[in-house]
């Protein structure tokens, strides 16, 4: 593996190319910033704005972060950080339904792991999108005024069946021509209380037979009462998202608000809202311009919310930081690392195709990075006991293990070897197969960082498992020393000191789904889990691991990346978790 690999240099993409072009027209140069979000007046009474541009990242705390959020945090705090701008951290809590606490706290906790924060020029850009809800009232009301929005009685049937179709125009509401008075007049009674959930809408008046149905006439304010974590019930009128995310970005002085694909189709109404309330004096241009990106799809694993939540709470997982699920609070307990994200996010891109990743991509990146960091130790996954019967008994000596075999500066440590050694069951053949260069009875291996030993016999159990290897060993050869090239063998493999060993539980996780693609072809996503993704083991592991502090990393060499979790492990009695394999194992499959 090259070190270029890890170092790389994001690749440029047509966001880039765009804000490279902004910032040469200058588009965004006389911008002015009041300081805080808030409408033109607010604005341009402020200075001129500092920062180059403005991004957001705007997750509905209804769920925790998974992988694609990733991409999205990624991608807005790194443009904001190359182009010398800021990300604004929003919570997009429009809609009081499913919003919780939990959720705010995690997901500022998940960005901050990633290494964001929203300190800038002075100002904690850490903002919550209800907070606007009085300016997005006022601007209701002024869309009223200006003849630009109406209250529909319809119900919500007669709503649907006239909004039209992809090749017929919809019908203009019978309420469609009311006056403003009477418009005003009604909204403010359906912010007061006087009507009851459902029974009326406030719309924009658009057109309703344009061909993009976004634009024929979208409702703007709905009537709902129910209490809001940050409004409570002081509102029980609440603004639609395609309405309230455009007003959010440009209170926030946002320059590009980028969003997935799916929000192309309701980029004409983004417009729309802005440059009426533009034309109404509320908000200044330069507007905020939004721009679609393809979403991550990742095989293997599922990242709908709704999916998530029932996986958590149908307990076919243990909670939402479960190592096997693809949150981003799981994938931290996992072992993955935010330098892991970071190349993956660089490596797949930025494109406006959507695509599926395979999860090799997000593995491969992990090792590349835990390659480069983690520390190597020992352990003994499936223990048998090999007995050196020319080792005297009660004697111990050191054997000396680099720490990284790329980083002589990490040094050494030192593993201690006596008589009775633990090593791999599947190191050990009674009977080679062909191309078998391990112990066999007769054959000569070396123990990695120790002597070579020649296998002299073994013991099995009344199941006939293979429980004890016997060896005699070379005293001439220990490596390091003048002697230990006198005798050259074909197979190296490692061990732990019965006595010192460190016996410790390890979870050996694997995918949480055995299809790529879980739930298609008519299957339940739920029948493709695999059963097997998780297998919980004694391990027998070298004695410095016993001082593993949580979330530390490390090789267990052949075997895989390791991680002490950060949650189950206590002080001098780490547990660890499998990151991911030294190779990948699906490939084949
Ligand atoms: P939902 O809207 O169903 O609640 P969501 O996945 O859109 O779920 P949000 O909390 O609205 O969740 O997402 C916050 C941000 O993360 C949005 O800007 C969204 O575009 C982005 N995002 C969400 N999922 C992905 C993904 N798979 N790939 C890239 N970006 C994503
Ligand atoms: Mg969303």
């Amino acid at each position: 593996m090259s070190s270029e690999k890890t170092t790389n240099v994001p690749a440029t993409n047509f966001i880039r190319n765009i804000i490279e072009h902004d910032l040469e027209k200058g588009t965004y140069q006389n911008r002015r910033w009041g300081g805080s979000p808030g409408d033109a007046a607010h604005h341009s009474n402020g200075s001129p704005d500092p920062a180059k541009i403005r991004t957001r990242f705007p997750p509905e705390p209804n769920g925790y972060l998974h992988i694609g959020h990733a991409k999205s945090i990624f991608l807005n705090f790194g443009l904001a950080r190359d182009y010398d701008g800021v990300c604004h951290m929003r919570f997009d809590d429009t809609n009081p339904e499913k919003e919780e606490q939990e959720y705010v706290d995690s997901i500022i906790d998940m960005v901050q792991w990633l290494g964001f924060g929203w300190e800038k020029y002075g100002t904690t850009h850490l903002y919550f999108a209800s907070d606007y809800f009085d300016f997005m009232y006022r601007a209701a009301e002024a869309l009223i005024e200006a003849g630009h929005a109406y209250v529909d009685e319809q119900s919500a049937e007669e709503m649907r069946i006239n909004r039209g179709t992809l090749t017929e125009p919809g019908k203009d509401s019978p309420y469609r021509n009311r006056s403003a008075a009477e418009n005003l007049r009604l909204f403010r009674e359906m912010r007061d209380g006087k009507h009851p959930d459902g029974s009326m809408v406030l719309r924009a008046k658009i057109d309703m037979a344009s061909p993009n149905i976004n634009l024929r006439d979208p409702a703007i304010y709905r009537i709902r009462r129910a209490t809001h974590h940050n409004t409570g019930d002081k509102w029980c009128i609440y603004p639609m998202y395609t309405y309230a995310h455009p007003i959010e970005d440009a209170l926030e002085q946002i320059t590009h608000s980028i969003c997935t694909l799916e929000f192309e189709d309701q980029r004409p109404f983004y417009d729309w809202v802005l440059l009426r309330l533009a034309e109404l004096g509320l908000l200044a241009h330069p507007l905020p311009r939004q721009y679609e990106f393809a979403r991550l799809n990742l095989t293997y694993v599922v990242l709908s919310k709704r999916k998530l939540i029932e996986l958590v709470e149908n307990k076919h997982v243990n909670g939402w930081d479960d190592p096997r699920l693809p949150t981003l609070a799981g994938a931290r307990r996992r072992g993955y690392t935010p330098e892991g994200f970071r190349l993956f996010t660089d490596r797949i891109g930025v494109s406006k195709a959507d695509s599926w990743i395979d999860y090799t991509i997000l593995e491969d990146c992990m090792r590349e990075v835990l390659n480069a960091s983690a520390q190597r130790r020992i352990a003994v996954l499936d223990p048998i006991r090999l007995v050196i019967n020319n080792y005297p008994e009660g004697q111990e000596e050191d054997c000396h293990a680099p720490n990284h075999p790329q980083k002589p500066e990490l040094g050494h440590r030192v593993v201690p070897l006596s008589k009775e050694l633990w090593i791999e069951r599947e190191d050990f053949m009674e009977e080679p197969v062909k191309g078998y260069f391990r112990l066999y009875p007769g054959n000569m291996v070396r123990l990695r960082y120790g002597y070579v030993v020649k296998c002299t016999g073994f013991d099995k159990d009344a199941n006939g498992n293979v429980t004890t290897v016997y060896c005699d060993y070379l005293p001439d050869t220990k490596s390091g020393t003048s002697g230990a090239d006198s005798v050259k063998v074909k197979g190296n493999i490692h061990w732990v000191s019965v006595a010192h060993a460190y016996t410790a539980e390890v979870r050996l996780y694997d995918r949480l789904f055995k299809e790529a693609h879980p739930g298609t072809d008519d299957r339940d996503y739920l029948d493709d889990l695999n059963p097997d993704s998780i297998k919980v083991i004694t391990a027998q592991l070298e004695p410095s691991l016993k001082e593993a502090k949580p979330e530390e990393t490390f090789q267990f060499e052949r075997h895989g990346y390791f991680v002490a979790d950060r949650i189950d492990s206590t002080v001098g009695k780490p547990v660890f978790n499998r990151t991911v394999t030294l190779r990948d194992a699906w490939q084949k499959k």
